[in-house]
């Protein structure tokens, strides 16, 4: 599940002025001279907005120039100005989708505020971070609607995402489990409501109900081996809890060790039961 990144090296602010330093020799010039001043206030309030739709406006004076600014992301030239910035924020080493925790490098990157709308914001760095296929296809240019006016965690400002903000419960029988995500208790009102929407939107209890499947067989197995080893159930299953809250309490695993050792009847069942035997 969701993570908080550390912010991007490249300034937001920074990178325009030196975007439209690039272009006074170019066809645009004088568009870009224009609207420079302006364009350096819409992502300072970005920054101060923390990127909330909610807040941020649309730009209707420069929707006829749309495509200039989304070829700055989308043809950018080696060496220039944003193509520096978009290979640093490449040049990562994350080992999972900060947006929904999928295993592996997530190797795209989204517009947290969608270019389509914001076309102006498609070389934020603030605006951009890494994320997985199967996350972009359900988030496209959704923010939010009437009742949700911000639909997703933003992994640079919603910084409270450092801990653990979902539940797992598991439901008997306890061979052949269901489960249920909700959002763990003792969050704000808006934090639940983001959570919420976040994991709706993205799909993501979909998405991972076989992941919990296959662990919670693999759990079954490994306690089936501690015990014919005499070892400590609660022991053991605690120190794989603890291993993996790294690199982020919100990981699955995580989630997932969290929800059997805060279940009475299933750590019962798990060091007193017959076992199913799975190959
Ligand atoms: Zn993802």
């Amino acid at each position: 599940m969701v993570m908080p990144l550390p912010q991007p090296a490249t300034s937001s602010i920074q990178i325009i002025d030196d975007l439209v330093a690039e272009r006074q020799n170019g066809k645009n010039a004088a568009f870009f001279n224009g609207i420079h001043a302006e364009w350096r206030t819409r992502v300072q309030d970005y920054v101060a907005q923390c990127g909330s739709p909610e807040f941020i406006h649309d730009w209707p004076a420069v929707a006829h120039k749309k495509k200039s600014f989304l070829n700055l992301y989308l043809s950018s030239r080696v060496g220039s100005t944003q193509a520096t910035m978009l290979d640093l924020l490449d040049d990562h080493e994350l080992t999972l989708c900060p947006a929904c925790g999928e295993a592996g490098r997530p190797n795209t990157l989204d517009h947290y505020l969608p270019k389509g709308r914001y076309p102006h914001f498609c070389v934020t760095p603030l605006n951009l971070f890494p994320m997985c296929d199967a996350c972009q296809k359900e988030k496209l240019e959704k923010t939010g609607d009437a009742n949700s006016p911000r639909f997703f965690v933003h992994p640079y400002f919603d910084v409270f995402v450092a801990q653990r903000v979902l539940e797992l419960s598991i439901h008997r029988p306890y061979d052949k489990p269901t489960f249920a995500l909700s959002v763990r208790p003792g969050l704000t009102v808006a934090q639940t409501a983001l959570i919420t929407s976040h994991v709706r939107e993205l799909a993501i209890e979909q998405r991972y109900a076989h992941f919990f499947r296959g662990q919670h067989r693999r759990l079954l197995r490994l306690v089936n081996e501690m015990r014919s080893n005499d070892q400590n159930v609660q022991m053991n299953l605690a120190a794989f809890r603890d291993s993996y809250s790294d690199p982020s309490e919100n990981s699955w695993e995580h989630v997932f060790y969290c929800a059997v050792l805060a279940d009475a009847n299933l750590l019962d069942y798990l060091e007193n039961s017959q076992l199913p035997d799975y190959p």
